[in-house]
């Protein structure tokens, strides 16, 4: 090579920079910039985000929620959402996730073991405790968001748990509730409506605590129904026996609101389809209080993002439209058949999670970054990119 050139650039260069320095000084800033982001430039940054997962809700059984609640294919109002994506949801070791890897993947970026609760892959359930993995929940209070979470399951249960705990076993309940008033960033979450009293408590007595114990040392009520609130707690806790989700979205909706810095909510709805009509009415009501959320919200600064833990083997394989979907669902239901195969005249139903992806629906501030296939560790940083935030820098800490 030639050294002349070189030079010869090299002085151009500066010539050219002594004309453009302020435009070489935006350049740098730019190149200091986030390298990583998923959110296309032009897009617009989420002062709020909402995840709504469907438990076990996979891409056969929006099939049969549409099915089953409007006769017809696509009648689901997130199948409607612009930006779509497939999820891919295997632990570290296996290709079949449980609700605590799953949700402990999306939350904190890190893929890990069946069971654990966002710790890292070097945990071991029930042995050894993995590395805590910081979960968007926790970023969100570090940032001073709002945050809340929502299930119609225990609220200690490995979906939400996954959200504000971290334990080397999903069946840990007495080691993990009480780490929602005992949290590592902010002052823990705002918003907290989920069922699982009777078993949470039980557990929370083995561990030698309590309700009524923890709710003093933290100055927190726990409630055990929603009707219990009172108008003036912002913060609210219900442990109920039975959570009515719905409800209890739009009152947590209402309170987070209010923050000026916007809020992160985790709504969690089970899908799973053991007994299908009641695994596909619930995604059918859950996807109703999506679309009223929706409208509430301004999709101009809030993503909300849809998606499940894992899939699970249900199928449509038959059927004619304008005739019933379940057909032969009353006599199964009748039968109290025990067995993990469930045939019907139009289903099939395995009952057992499966490996293959599952949606990802988004639509709102930050939304493009959902598309194509990706592993669901790749949600969290859709959601940090939406809010423009980094990670630190190592995902254990
Ligand atoms: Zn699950």
């Amino acid at each position: 090579m030639n050294k002349l050139p070189i030079i010869r650039r090299s002085l151009l260069l500066a010539a050219a920079l002594a004309w453009t320095a302020p435009v070489f000084a935006q350049d740098a800033e730019a190149q200091r910039a986030p390298v990583q982001e998923t959110r296309p430039a032009g897009s617009q940054q989420a002062k709020n985000v909402i995840v709504f997962l469907a438990d076990a809700g996979g891409v056969p059984v929006l099939n049969g929620a549409s099915l089953l609640g409007y006769g017809e294919p696509l009648k689901l109002r997130v199948q409607q959402w612009p930006h779509l994506g497939l999820s891919e949801t295997s632990p570290v070791d296996q290709f079949v996730s449980d609700s605590a890897n799953g949700m402990s993947s999306i939350m904190t970026g890190v893929k890990t073991h069946n069971g654990v609760i966002s710790q890292g892959p070097d945990g071991a359930r029930g042995e050894r405790d993995g590395l805590p993995t910081k979960t968007l929940l926790e970023y969100a209070e570090e940032h001073g968001l709002l945050t809340g979470v929502i299930t119609t399951q225990s609220i200690a249960d490995a979906t939400p748990a996954a959200t504000y705990a971290h334990s080397n076993d999903r069946g840990k309940w007495g080691e993990i509730f009480p780490q929602a008033l005992s949290p590592r960033f902010g002052d823990g979450v705002d918003v907290m409506f989920g069922a699982g009293r009777s078993r949470i408590g039980d557990q929370l007595t083995a561990a030698g605590t309590s309700f009524d114990r923890l709710s003093e040392q933290h100055a927190r009520p726990i409630y055990s129904t929603l009707a219990e609130v009172p108008a003036a707690n912002a913060r609210p806790i219900v442990v109920a026996d039975e959570m009515d989700v719905h409800a209890a979205t739009l009152k947590a909706v209402d309170l987070l609101e209010q923050s000026p810095a916007g809020y992160l909510l985790v709504v969690e709805w089970d899908a799973h389809t053991d007994d299908p009509r009641e695994g596909l009415q619930n995604v059918i009501d859950f996807d109703k209080l999506i679309a009223e959320v929706e409208r509430r919200v301004n999709l101009g600064n809030t993503l909300l993002l849809f998606t499940a833990d894992h899939s699970f083997g249900f199928q449509v394989d038959g059927g004619t439209r304008g005739e019933e979907l379940l057909a032969g669902y009353d006599a199964w239901k009748a039968s109290n058949a025990e067995s993990d195969i469930v045939r019907l005249e139009n289903v099939l139903v395995n009952d057992t999670h499966t490996a293959e992806e599952v949606p990802a629906l988004a639509i709102g501030a930050g939304a493009e970054g959902v598309h194509g296939y990706f592993p669901n560790t790749h949600l969290f940083d859709v959601i940090m990119d939406a809010w423009g935030w980094q990670p630190d820098s190592s995902p254990a800490d």
